[in-house]
């Protein structure tokens, strides 16, 4: 099991106020699948995936990846964890504005255990020739591109996408998310995507369906092949 997620809880309090956002989640993926996860606004999909990514912590419940138990990690080793084994793609591309295409990519190799080239990763999004660009010089299609880059150039065991295509139109979506396709076959790395497009569903070899903190629906497709 790559990531087994076992009645995981958590609240945040605002104020007086205390909101269970995650009431007992529970969800596994296999190695080299591509899960997504559907859910209205607020069900609580962002925070379950920053808990699995190690930006965020549960309250109870287990979360392991890749064998790995994250709910046992001090703070240093979930820092550790997440810096070494998980890329993590955003909807608005959180580049650096005043770092170049190559330069974003390379503050992130710099801090990893194994990084790829920043040309061979730049080459796979088709972004080498945009290398000694800034951010604002590119399209929105090209600052994911380049995001996608920045993820995978640490050679991650797991890329975790909240809303990729969320900001871009229907082509440039399609082809966002060929790119994640290539990369989950070519590297053989598992993904799990937050998205509110049933077409990417469709892709999917698994789909979860959160409502207000629960998983209420888990589907696999049949038609879809993991990557080895
Ligand atoms: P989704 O990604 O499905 O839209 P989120 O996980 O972002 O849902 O949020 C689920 C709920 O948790 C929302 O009601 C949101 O307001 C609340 N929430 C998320 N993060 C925080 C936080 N840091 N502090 C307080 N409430 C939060
Ligand atoms: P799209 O059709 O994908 O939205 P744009 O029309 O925004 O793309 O950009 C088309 C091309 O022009 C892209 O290759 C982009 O890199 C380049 N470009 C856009 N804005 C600038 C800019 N301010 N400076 C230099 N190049 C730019």
């Amino acid at each position: 099991m790559f990531i087994d997620v076992i009645n995981l809880k958590k609240s945040y309090t605002t104020g007086s106020v205390t909101t269970e956002v995650l009431k007992g989640i529970g969800m596994k993926l296999e190695k080299g699948e591509t899960g997504v996860i559907l859910g209205p606004s607020g069900s609580g999909k962002s925070t379950l995936i920053n808990i699995i990514g190690g930006i965020d912590r549960g309250d109870s419940g287990q979360v392991s990846v890749d064998g790995v138990e994250i709910t046992d990690l001090n703070d240093d080793q979930l820092t550790d964890y997440r810096r070494g084994d998980i890329g993590f793609v955003f909807q608005f591309y959180n580049l650096v504005p005043n770092l170049t295409v190559g330069e974003n990519i390379e503050v992130v190799s710099n801090i990893s255990k194994s990084p790829l080239d920043t040309d061979v990763v730049l080459a796979a999004v088709g972004m080498r020739d945009k290398k000694h660009r800034f951010p604002r010089e590119l399209s929105g299609g090209e600052q994911q591109r380049v995001s996608i880059a920045r993820a995978i150039v640490k050679n991650p065991k797991l890329l975790l996408c909240d809303e990729p295509t969320g900001a871009l139109d229907f082509l440039t979506s399609r082809f966002i998310l060929q790119l994640l396709q290539q990369v989950n076959q070519k590297y053989g790395t598992t993904i799990l995507m937050i998205t509110h497009n049933a077409a990417i569903a469709a892709m999917a070899n698994r789909v979860f369906r959160l409502r207000s903190g629960e998983v209420v629906e888990e589907s696999v497709n049949q038609n879809t092949v993991p990557a080895e």
